[in-house]
């Protein structure tokens, strides 16, 4: 035999012993078939390496809808890519289980809906640079990266409410509406201002007062936001999630 023979003999033998054939009656059981392949979050496993905790694990009737995590924010964009869970650092978390515990004991129906929680420095920088406009207009709306934001220490927490059936409180502007209705000082005089409702004040009382009880703190100009500690607390004590 020649050598050209011989050389197509070996790649003949070769094909024929790497084809697989699914053997017959073998047939995989019922839990085998159906178990799909784990999705693999390196920006989820990250947030859990450094420690921080889901909030639905403490609390199974906080409800989470990451609004990042969808096209459903004010940048219009998916920015958390394959993370849907909002952790926070095991002392925040348990704040806000003290918070959906005091908010169910006013009413059973009723449940803390997270919009975001920790956010990583990555996310953080993705948000900053799809905002195209002056350095100074995108402060308005995204806080500085490198300064870092008690969401990237993972201590902040932004939030409104809904009832078991899903449905939103009414709490007079949307998550990230970047106008004088935001504000979280002065609601009194909005409301007779018309800016909001008897019914919104109310809303955003309720809200206030049971994360107040747990131990958060509030800021100005974001009625949705909460902090769990102040930034110099946080950046003695813990790194920033990159
Ligand atoms: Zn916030």
């Amino acid at each position: 035999m020649s050598i050209k023979n011989t050389i197509g003999l070996l790649l003949l033998i070769a094909a024929c012993t790497t084809e697989v054939r699914q053997p017959e009656n073998v047939h995989l059981n019922q839990e085998e078939a159906i178990t799909p392949t784990p999705v693999v979050c390196h920006l989820e496993d990250s947030i859990r390496d450094a420690g921080l905790v889901d909030v639905q694990f403490v609390n199974p009737d906080i409800r989470v809808y990451l609004r990042y995590s969808t096209r459903n924010n004010f940048l219009k964009k998916e920015m958390y890519g394959c993370l849907d869970h909002a952790y926070l650092q095991t002392m925040a978390a348990q704040k806000l289980d003290t918070a959906q515990q005091l908010l169910s004991g006013v009413d059973s129906n009723l449940h803390l809906l997270v919009w975001d929680a920790a956010r990583p420095r990555s996310v953080q920088w993705k948000m900053w640079n799809t905002l195209q406009m002056p350095f100074n207009e995108k402060k308005r709306f995204v806080s500085n990266p490198k300064n870092g934001s008690i969401h990237n220490y993972g201590f902040a927490v932004d939030l409104t409410l809904c009832t078991s059936s899903g449905e939103l409180l009414d709490m007079g502007t949307d998550f990230d509406y970047f106008g004088k209705a935001a504000s979280a000082s002065d609601e009194w005089e909005l409301v007779q201002e018309k800016v909001l409702t008897e019914e919104q004040f109310d809303n955003r009382k309720l809200r206030r007062n049971v994360m107040l009880k747990a131990g958060f703190t509030t800021i100005n100009s974001e009625w949705w936001h909460f902090n769990a500690m102040s930034r110099p607390e946080a950046s003695a004590a813990y790194a920033i999630l990159e």
